[in-house]
């Protein structure tokens, strides 16, 4: 069977200026990179701002399994499916991480007939984007440790310095180290640490900032550390704003790219969606918007992630209101939360679907708490039976949600043309009344309790002592009108990974919050999170290489 690479090497790609000019973007508009790939200038992007908006649509899914959704793929066929049939559709996603690519999960550029490309080139070094993050946080870090050496003038305390290093890579071992060993010249040895890139503050400012100004503004709010008497020190009290914005420049414009079927994809930034906000950059977006009449957007992890950071912390920060939203399900991972195991999902089981499907109604229900008409696009699988898929439509029917079922993955855009003729009828009725769940002047604690009750349907939160008082501290610090990013596992409602369904009245156990003042969110930890992830014992690293045309192969 041909691979996702296989597929994507043979297609024919048209050369990128021709998807400009099918996006309404001008030739001088383009800063291409290599045949296929292009940046789109930040003049052309700034002179946009008052062309009428197009409306969003947000993919998101059911809480992840090991069976696999397909959103990204979703996403792509969906947005290939509506410029099919005739309606000007700019596709938005995140890009990929070097960490999942060698690790476990595969690259991030959608699969079989429904794919971005160049994939070999999105998935490793792109336009370099990452890698200026990377820079950027790095520079800070460095500014960190030479201001220790250099006599410390703001007093930083060593013990109370919150900036980690970045790398975008899974590496157990660098997730926690001694930094300055090996006497004076070395500057104070400290404990230190490495994030992935896709988990540091600066990808989450990168993707929130609405032009260079804001950027720069976002970046200089970052809190590095504290003093003795806990002032916070500020990378702008270090001076290392300007020059992290001068590393960023580039990369803050967006990267235009097409599918396998020649639809128009902006492909920028990429923040995880426990510790960050789990989707594309607000400049990217927003510049969809200007261009396309409809922008179809993936969120990361289930909806009870990434969907409600979409929603209650990048639509509130960019102004963006979505028209409506599309969750993503299989019958396999509806199988798997209805109990069955992974090796089992090749049996038809109709009743472990409708077991799982409790799973996906929540999903549905709590898009719909946010004001969002929802669709639901049932990934078909070539194992999924005829019984199966209706049990799935039928429960949907009595919530009054439709299910579509699609083959995308298989056959291209008419696989999800039911998919994209729903949408576009949602899209025209008119029936959103986007509202965050939240208001900005709720308590920090009260947002984060908001979050749980409504989305996870915890009984409360576990809020120890401590941790109450860091989120006083935030708010009379002048923090408390920011929104807050839940971290915890995706694989639940729960913070436990094994509670697979739809889970009721668990406790949300927070481990911890920290402010990240510059993206302008407060990130409050439910249960063990990986900010650097490891790999497992045989990487997808092993099997990816060169053939002897040199041609990278084992990319998936
Ligand atoms: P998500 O965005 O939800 O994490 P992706 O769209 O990246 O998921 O898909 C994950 C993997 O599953 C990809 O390798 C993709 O090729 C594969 N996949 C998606 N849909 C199907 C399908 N209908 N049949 C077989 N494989 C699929
Ligand atoms: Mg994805």
């Amino acid at each position: 069977m041909a691979t996702d690479l296989d597929i994507a090497r043979a297609a024919k790609l048209l050369p990128i200026g021709e998807i400009a000019a099918r996006a309404g973007i001008p030739d001088e508009a383009l800063e291409p990179y290599g045949r296929y790939k292009a940046k789109i200038g930040l003049d052309f992007v700034a002179a946009q701002r008052e062309r009428p908006q197009g409306a969003l649509v947000l993919v998101t899914g059911i809480s992840p399994t090991a069976a696999g959704e397909g959103k990204t793929t979703t996403t792509i066929g969906l947005g290939d499916a509506l410029n099919a049939l005739g309606t000007r559709t700019m596709i938005c996603l995140r890009e990929p991480s070097l960490g999942p690519c060698f690790g476990v999960k595969g690259g991030a550029t959608g699969g079989g007939r429904a794919q971005v490309a160049p994939m070999e080139e999105i998935n490793l070094h792109f336009t370099g984007d990452f890698h200026a993050i990377t820079s950027a946080n790095n520079l800070l870090a460095a500014m960190v440790d030479n201001h220790l050496y250099w006599g410390n003038e703001l007093g930083l305390d060593a013990r109370r310095i919150a900036w980690r290093r970045a790398v975008d890579m899974n590496d157990r071992a660098l997730r926690s180290i001694n930094a300055a060993l090996g006497g004076v010249a070395n500057g104070f040895p400290r404990e230190d640490g490495f994030d992935i890139t896709v988990a540091s503050e600066v990808m989450a400012v990168f993707c929130l900032a609405r032009d260079l100004d804001d950027l720069r503004a976002r970046l200089g709010r970052i809190i590095v550390g504290q003093t003795r008497d806990g002032r916070n020190v500020t990378a702008h009290d270090l001076k290392a704003d300007g020059a992290m914005a001068a590393l960023l420049r580039d990369a803050l414009a967006p990267n235009l790219v097409q599918t396998l079927d020649g639809s128009p994809a902006l492909v920028h930034g990429g923040p995880f969606a426990n510790i960050a906000h789990g989707c594309n950059s607000v400049m990217a977006t927003r510049l969809g918007l200007r261009l396309a009449d409809v922008v179809v957007t993936e969120a990361g992890f289930g909806a009870d992630l990434g969907a409600e950071k979409f929603l209650d912390i990048k639509c509130r920060a960019a102004g963006l209101a979505p028209s409506a939203c599309v969750v993503v399900a299989t019958v396999r991972a509806l199988k798997m939360h209805g109990g069955v195991a992974k090796s089992a999902l090749g049996t038809e089981d109709v009743a472990a679907v409708k077991r799982g499907i409790a799973n996906l109604a929540r999903h549905v229900q709590n898009m719909q708490k946010f004001g969002l008409p929802v669709v639901v696009a049932l990934n078909r699988f070539t194992g999924d039976t005829e019984a199966e898929i209706a049990a799935v439509r039928q429960a949907m029917a009595k919530l009054g949600t439709e299910a579509i079922l699609c083959t995308h993955w298989g056959e291209g855009a008419a696989g999800a043309a039911d998919l994209a003729r729903a949408v576009q009828a949602l899209v025209a009725g008119g029936s959103a009344r986007f509202e965050p769940l939240y208001s900005d002047h709720l308590s920090l604690a009260g947002k984060i309790e908001t979050v749980a009750r409504e989305i996870y349907h915890a009984g409360g939160v576990a809020i120890p002592p401590p941790v109450a008082a860091k989120l006083r501290r935030f708010e009379e610090q002048g923090f408390g009108h920011v929104p807050v990013c839940i971290a915890k596992t995706q694989y639940s409602f729960s913070a436990d990974p094994s509670l697979m369904g739809a889970p009721e009245g668990h406790v949300l156990p927070l481990r911890e919050v920290r402010l990240s003042a510059g993206a302008g969110f407060v990130v409050a930890i439910a249960g063990e999170i990986m900010t650097m992830p490891g790999l497992p014992r045989h990487p997808a690293a092993e099997s990816i290489g060169l053939d002897p045309q040199g041609r990278i192969e084992g990319l998936f």
